[in-house]
């Protein structure tokens, strides 16, 4: 694709990731962020479903708010494999033109992606955490200094191991491709009996030598609770000082019916499971409550937990950083300031 013929590409589409016919939370967020950037266009948002039998999921797409829902339904598409999910996406974008292409940054998205990314020769920015349309200048050209192009999608990431964050842009190829954290958007709520536009295309899937034959499925028995979903999270860093001292938190969760979570130094600690991290190479949380108890407050640990709606920081450093992002702030030994506050709240 190069950049004759762009303003043909029109609309905001969305990977809607299904995984046992059962649409995953990252369809809806993306959904939520696609509105946002179809009103600025002055468009509107399709999603893209793909699968077997998953004629039945179109409803729920619609009630989140898809404008449009394109459905590849195909025996080929039953359990998720690099090469036929590529083709079909790729088919979908080469017969309908998006301007905006994105997909959940989830251990699917993050391989199918780039995969189509390549296949359509255009961009993609990974792990997004910040979408907006906006200007964007041409300064690289000689010349051309002042010039902007409007309308464009800027696609916001950490980069440099969290120290810095980058705001990259596709001016010249379309569709402009993203993967976008899960957590990090918002979905919208439910409309009940809203109806998308549902349109079936059928594009030919081809067996070729990169296709993989599944001949089993382990499905991975694991710990359910997800941290992304607790409303209160009571979190942990280094400075609880042992695996068992995070009792002690679980104390204070447990007043809430909330979760405890953790730090990396935590888990490089051995005190918790990787599943209960937060941050850039853990999970993103936005939960009504976030404590800090014992935490810094390093740049990758905020970039997981600033859009909580409240932040409680418990710090024995009165000028750490978490501070700096904190609703409220204690300073003092942690040791005897959440036993207390546990207490506390347990009276009340
Ligand atoms: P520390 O920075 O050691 O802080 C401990 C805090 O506890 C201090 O502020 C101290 O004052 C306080 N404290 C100590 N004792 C007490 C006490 N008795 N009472 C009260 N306070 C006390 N980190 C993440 O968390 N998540 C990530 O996803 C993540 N990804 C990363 C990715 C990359 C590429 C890199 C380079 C780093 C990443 N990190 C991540 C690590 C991050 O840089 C920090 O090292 C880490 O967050 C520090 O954890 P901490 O705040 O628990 O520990």
């Amino acid at each position: 694709m190069n950049n004759m013929g762009l303003e043909e590409y029109k609309g905001v589409f969305i990977y809607a990731q299904q995984v046992d016919n059962e649409l995953s939370s990252i369809a809806f967020e993306l959904i939520g962020k696609a509105k946002e950037l179809a009103k600025d266009l002055g468009t509107d948002v399709t999603a893209v479903l793909l699968g077997s039998n998953v004629k039945g999921l179109t409803d729920e797409l619609g009630e989140y708010g898809a404008d449009k829902v394109i459905v590849v339904d195909n025996p080929e598409l039953e359990t998720y494999r690099t090469e036929p999910y590529a083709q079909a996406l790729a088919a979908v974008i080469n017969e309908y033109k998006p301007e905006i292409m994105l997909v959940g940054a989830t251990a699917i998205g993050r391989d199918l992606g780039p995969t189509v990314s390549a296949r359509v020769a255009t961009g993609l920015t990974a792990d997004c955490t910040k979408l907006e349309i906006g200007d964007f200048p041409i300064n690289a050209v000689p010349g051309k200094e002042d010039e902007q192009k409007h309308n464009q999608l800027l696609m916001t990431r950490p980069a440099f191991g969290g120290n810095t964050i980058a705001t990259i842009a596709c001016p010249d190829n379309r569709p402009q491709m993203a993967t976008v954290r899960p957590g990090v958007m918002q979905k919208l709520p439910k409309e009940a009996g809203r109806k998308a536009e549902v349109i079936e295309f059928n594009p030919t899937l081809e067996k070729n030598n990169r296709y993989v034959d599944i001949l089993n499925v382990v499905k991975a028995v694991g710990n359910v609770e997800n941290i992304m979903d607790a409303k209160v999270l009571v979190s942990g860093g280094r400075g609880v000082g042992s695996k068992e001292n995070f009792k002690m938190l679980q104390d204070l969760a447990d007043v809430f019916g909330g979760m405890v979570s953790c730090s990396r130094a935590a888990v490089e600690n051995g005190w918790l499971a990787q599943d209960y991290q937060v941050g850039q190479t853990g999970k993103t949380v936005r939960p009504q409550i976030y404590f800090a108890i014992g935490i810094s407050g390093a740049i990758q640990h905020v970039a997981g937990m600033e859009e909580s709606d409240l932040i409680i920081a418990i710090n024995k450093d009165e000028d750490a950083p978490i501070f700096s992002v904190a609703d409220y702030g204690i300073v003092g030994d942690l040791n005897k300031i959440v036993p207390a506050l546990t207490e506390a709240l347990k009276a009340e």
